[in-house]
């Protein structure tokens, strides 16, 4: 903006990196980025963004963008003509699909796509192929969300917006780092910090967050469940809970209290490794505030109890009162991708169908199908994990992956690897040459947030439009277009000409949506769902007058504390946590094609200074990681961020490859995968 040639267009749109979405103003100067600034008005973000949305933009124009179809001819990818390639990719699935069933494809849809674009691959994948083996990255982050809220309370989605955080008097911040991985939240916390609300963090890193707080319950990874157990002890013992609340709209509380006789706070204390007195502060600040909080995020659900972590953490505010009531501030879910909570919104997952509908429930089935005009397969897909195994086994033989990079990011990436290599015939849509795009048969040139048309749903629920604001580049175009010529070359139509269309579809098979359309939203602004009819404006606080489970009351979980999955050893005797960084963005793909690599350039293994000395490394000492899988060497960043015993690193470079290090493990409900506990051995190198 400081250049003084002319601005030739500004868009008003939403960021396309967290979840917390916040509404940018994208100016162009000579079909490129000039700048990118925060609205002031927006209710998001109120005119702040982080160095993410607001600076990471020079992907766009990178010269590493695909700009025409590729096809694999030997071992080399070549480029090829739009009706060669998407001629290929329908002649492959169709053979495929007449031979063995379309059970033998499977698709993973992208929590970086619009929700247009997911409602249009899971209608692609349930008409064309015949298959509900789709899922989104919503299963490697908050699935445990999705199943623990919806056990608990009714509905798969936070039950409060952003802004009540305002009137918060305490915040219980567990699994969450949000300083970096969700920045303009993390200001919100920090400013009503500042202003005197009471902050407890559950996190076994010293985070940011955690160095202001009241109390910081630094339990060792994975012991959330026994911690909130204790908490919920401590809240009955003390007195703190809403008898009337209890009485009137929950149930289970008999089972939780016998439950709970088996977590005193002194067995909690030993179980987590946090101190008795903590927990007892803690309690108490959680339970006396008049409008407590409780924001979460991965550090919860990425665990091989993932969903249990979600329902005790559930319990604390059902306990209280705290959700479903006036001036409540309820429980917010930390959600990760720009649109995960819209991919899975929108049905692109293997057992639900648009707007959360049941697979299984024939009512469902037979509405959807009413507005398709062809039956939805029956028979429940495949989960991602699910996917890779069944890949190795030989009963799946394609694999389409939409704009996710599976071989970096996914855990125990070997696995993958192999997975992808076992397939017959795999296809993918990114803006780059990706791990995953080097192990597929054809590349589709996709488009970025910032060349889409068509909506996004934030953290707290809120469908908010999503504009071009660049033309793409080359050949590249948008996941919505290819799916829709890819179903023609194979002989089928999935209507929708426009995003447009596409949403006034979903709003009539969902009712969840039946009042969400792009009209209203340029007309309106954002809309919370639920929104059931064009005169809803939209349920931004849930649960004022009845939960949404089958019998209108919360639901206490009574569930017992396990161990992680994977648990350190003498061969093995440092559990690694992984995350995000301020700097970068998942895979990296478009940060790492930003000038954000002069702020971080690489990856570090975290450790504490007693851990250092113990093994005699230095800041950037190169240290071997490895755990029961792999090996790979980071440099070492001394930090007092970790207690002695656990590391920390990051996944948003492709190499080292830190995922070869995570385990197979997974969230028993859901399948998350155990990401936040890896049993390493280090050695400086
Ligand atoms: Fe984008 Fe999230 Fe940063 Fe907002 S906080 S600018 S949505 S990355």
């Amino acid at each position: 903006l400081l250049d003084p040639a002319p601005i030739a267009t500004t868009t008003t749109t939403t960021c396309g990196y967290c979840g917390i979405g916040c509404t940018l103003d994208v100016h162009v100067r000579d079909g490129q980025v000039a700048a990118i600034t925060p609205v002031h008005g927006a209710p998001v973000n109120r005119g702040h963004a982080c160095v993410k949305g607001r600076f990471a933009h020079a992907f766009a124009g990178s010269r590493e963008r695909l700009t025409a179809p590729l096809i694999r001819r030997g071992d080399a990818l070549e480029e090829a003509s739009w009706d060669e390639a998407l001629g290929l990719v329908a002649a492959r699935l169709t053979a495929i699909r007449d031979r063995h069933g379309g059970q033998a494809v499977a698709m993973i849809s992208s929590a970086r796509a619009t929700n247009e674009e997911n409602y249009l691959a899971q209608k692609f994948l349930r008409t064309v192929v015949g298959s509900n083996s789709i899922d989104n990255c919503s299963r490697l982050c908050h699935a445990p969300s999705a199943a623990g809220l919806t056990a608990s309370f009714g509905l798969a989605g936070g039950t409060n917006p952003l802004d009540d955080l305002d009137h918060a008097d305490c915040i219980l911040l567990a699994g969450a780092n949000p300083t970096e991985a969700h920045p303009v939240v993390g200001a919100r916390i920090t400013q009503r910090v500042l202003a005197g609300a009471r902050l407890v963090v559950v996190d076994p890193r010293r985070t940011t967050l955690a160095a202001l707080a009241d109390v910081h319950l630094r339990g060792r990874p994975g012991s959330n469940v026994a911690v909130f157990h204790g908490l919920a002890r401590l809240l009955l013992d003390g007195g703190y809970t809403d008898e009337e609340f209890l009485t009137r709209r929950a149930t289970g509380l008999a089972e939780l209290t016998e439950l709970l006789r088996d977590y005193p706070p002194e067995r909690v204390a030993e179980l987590a490794a946090v101190p008795a007195s903590d927990l007892a502060t803690a309690a108490r600040l959680y339970g006396q505030a008049e409008h407590p909080a409780i924001v979460y995020g991965l550090g919860i659900t990425e665990h091989a109890h993932g969903t249990d972590g979600v329902r005790t953490l559930a319990n604390l505010a059902i306990l209280r009162g705290a959700v479903g009531t006036p001036g409540c501030c309820g429980v917010l879910t930390l959600r990760g991708q720009n649109n995960v909570q819209g991919a899975s919104d929108m049905g692109a997952l293997p057992d639900l169908l648009p707007g959360y509908q049941p697979l299984a429930d024939p009512a469902a089935r037979q509405r959807v199908a009413r507005v398709w005009g062809q039956p939805v397969p029956e028979r429940p897909g495949l989960r991602i994990p699910q996917m890779f195994d069944a890949a190795i086994a030989g009963r799946l033989r394609a694999l389409y992956v939409i704009g996710e990079d599976i071989a970096q990011t996914d855990p125990d990436s070997g696995h993958v690897r192999a997975a992808l290599d076992a397939c017959e015939f795999v296809v993918c849509h990114d803006l780059f040459l990706s791990q995953t795009a080097a192990h597929a048969d054809v590349v589709l040139p996709a488009v970025s947030f910032l060349e889409k048309d068509g909506t996004f749903v934030n953290f707290d629920r809120r469908f908010q439009r999503v504009r071009p604001a660049l033309a793409p580049p080359g050949q590249a175009t948008s996941d919505f277009d290819i799916l829709r010529r890819l179903a023609h070359a194979m002989g089928a139509d999935l209507g929708c000409p426009t995003p447009a269309a596409a949403m006034a579809e979903c709003a009539a098979v969902a009712p969840l949506f039946a009042g969400i359309s792009h009209d209203r939203l340029d007309r309106e602004g954002p809309l919370h769902w639920p929104c059931r009819g064009p005169r809803d404006t939209g349920q931004a606080v849930l649960y004022l007058d009845r939960f949404a489970t089958a019998d209108g009351r919360a639901a206490l979980a009574a569930r017992p504390y396990l161990p992680p999955g994977e648990q350190p050893d003498t061969a093995f005797p440092y559990v690694l946590v992984t995350g995000r960084r301020l700097e970068h963005y998942n895979s990296g793909s478009m940060t790492r094609r930003t000038p954000n690599t002069t702020l971080l350039a690489e990856e570090t293994l975290d450790l504490s200074a007693a851990d250092a000395a113990a093994l005699g490394i230095d800041d950037g000492t190169p240290v071997a990681v490895t755990s029961r899988r792999a090996t790979v060497t980071l440099p070492a960043r001394i930090t007092d961020e970790l207690a002695p015993g656990e590391v920390f690193t990051a996944f948003h470079f492709p190499d080292p490859a830190t995922n070869s290090l995570t385990s197979a493990h997974t969230d028993t409900a859901t399948g998350c995968p155990e990401y936040k506990v890896t049993a390493v051995a280090l050695r400086p190198t």
